[in-house]
């Protein structure tokens, strides 16, 4: 039996249309996710002791494996957590703007829901290479923009991830070619704002009884 299953798409293949291509959601998520979760799978078989551990414990306690694994495990652990951060925080019934203690925290932290809008594309627009842009809180309950590169997490930075956009061209390419800003504006209308607002939740629900 495998360790990890590739988990399938919370809607249909289609649903992001035309935002995000039916083709383009299918090879991203039939090929390369299931390619990440083959390889740990493959990797972690010759490995028993490691076989019940999460993917949070598999990315932020890298360091106690066997140093000739650490490196695969981080890429592909962090290639499916990232990957579904990332399909499972969009929706085709978007509300395109954030509710409740989010937006209440975005207002705070940003100064308008446009003015975060900005930056974050500006970030995600900025990353050089492949990786991810990411909403985040900070211990201290500040959100935070950042990019990471490749498949890094957030994790290790002790960030609580709230949001992310896929930012490899594999994730745009195929419809948008090099018009990467086009496809972050319209990434932005699939945001699962309810899905974000359980995330900041669930992280204020833990600061509080921590
Ligand atoms: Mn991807």
């Amino acid at each position: 039996m495998d360790l990890f299953q590739l988990l399938p798409l919370p809607y249909a293949y289609d649903a992001l249309e035309p935002y995000i291509s039916e083709e383009t959601l299918r090879i991203h998520h039939d090929k390369l996710l299931k390619a990440y979760v083959d390889n740990l799978n493959q990797i972690l078989m010759a490995y028993p002791m490691y076989q019940h551990w999460t993917l949070e414990e598999l990315i932020c306690h890298n360091n106690f494996l066997p140093e000739n694994i650490r490196i695969p495990v981080l890429r592909n652990a962090g290639g499916i957590y990232n990957h579904n951060f990332y399909f499972y925080g969009m929706t085709p019934d978007g509300i395109n703007h954030p509710i409740r203690t989010l937006k209440d925290a975005i207002d705070r932290d940003f100064g308008s829901f446009d003015s975060f809008r900005k930056q974050f594309e500006q970030m995600a627009k900025s990353l050089f290479g492949s990786g991810y842009t990411w909403l985040t809180v900070q211990p201290d309950g500040k959100l935070l923009i950042v990019n990471t590169s490749n498949q890094d997490t957030v994790l290790p930075q002790l960030l609580t991830p709230i949001l992310n956009i896929d930012v490899w061209e594999h994730a745009y390419f195929l419809q948008y070619k090099n018009k990467r800003i086009n496809y972050i504006e319209n990434w932005v209308l699939l945001i699962d704002w309810i899905q974000a607002e359980s995330y900041y939740q669930y992280f204020l629900l833990n600061q509080q009884n921590g």
